[in-house]
């Protein structure tokens, strides 16, 4: 399964050959679709062939494959045909939404920026997004948040997907020390998302998600609240305002 979307974010349609289907999932060899992880919704769309077409309302990810990596089914409306086995098909995303999940992704990694604390969880959504942190009491202004993530924004910012080795990781633990989630090691590489350069770096973590190319691209947001949900916990839930 050759996952496009890791590589190529803003390649909405592809062409796929079909492994398998049936009302639980289709399978293919290679996809445009997000599967739902790392706190992103999986994508929906639509798989076209010659003759048929089927609505794809979700995309998750399989039984893991000891060969293949990652095994990704995309969910089919409920009672639509299918395609067959063996048949070239094209895989056409929602863009829209998905285009939204990329700007409120990028968004909440922005958000880690400017709040100051360990993330507990966060989930994104084309509406609305949320990051929970780890931070006592009343330590969060709103307007604060708000007018440092329009500034990061408005700063339009590069935001690349990197790769170091695991020495280069170790000799700057500087980096490590921005990062609210550590990068797995040991496989001798380490691939990050980064905002920003590496000499005035603004958010460097290891994602698997799908993120806009620049800050500016995001447009302004909105902090909706900042809710109290227990001790040492705060929640942040953020808004695209167009
Ligand atoms: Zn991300």
């Amino acid at each position: 399964m050759s996952l496009i979307y890791i590589a190529e974010p803003y390649d909405r349609t592809a062409e796929a050959t079909v492994f398998e289907a049936s009302p639980a999932g289709i399978r293919l060899d290679r996809t445009v679709f997000y599967p739902t992880g790392g706190g992103q919704p999986g994508d929906t769309g639509w798989i076209r062939w010659p003759g048929g077409a089927c609505p794809i309302v979700d995309t998750v990810k399989g039984a893991p494959l000891v060969t293949q990596g990652v095994d990704v089914l995309h969910i089919p409306a409920p009672g639509e045909s299918l395609p067959e086995p063996g048949i070239p098909v094209t895989l056409e995303l929602d863009w829209e939404r998905r285009h939204r999940h990329m700007r409120m992704h990028t968004t909440l990694h922005l958000l880690c920026a400017v709040v100051d604390g360990a993330v507990t969880g966060g989930q994104v959504g084309a509406e609305r997004s949320r990051l929970d942190f780890d931070v006592p009491g009343d330590s969060l202004d709103r307007n604060e948040i708000e007018e440092e993530l329009n500034r990061l924004i408005a700063g339009d910012h590069p935001v690349r997907r990197v790769t170091i080795t695991d020495a280069e990781l170790a000799a700057r633990p500087d980096l490590v020390r921005t990062m609210s989630v550590k990068p797995p090691t040991g496989a001798g590489t380490v691939s990050l998302l980064r905002i920003g350069s590496s000499d005035s770096l603004i958010d460097l973590q290891p994602c698997g998600g799908t993120h806009v190319a620049r800050t500016g691209e995001i447009g302004p947001v909105e902090v909706v609240k900042i809710e109290n949900k227990g001790r040492q916990n705060r929640r942040v839930v953020v808004a695209l305002r167009e």
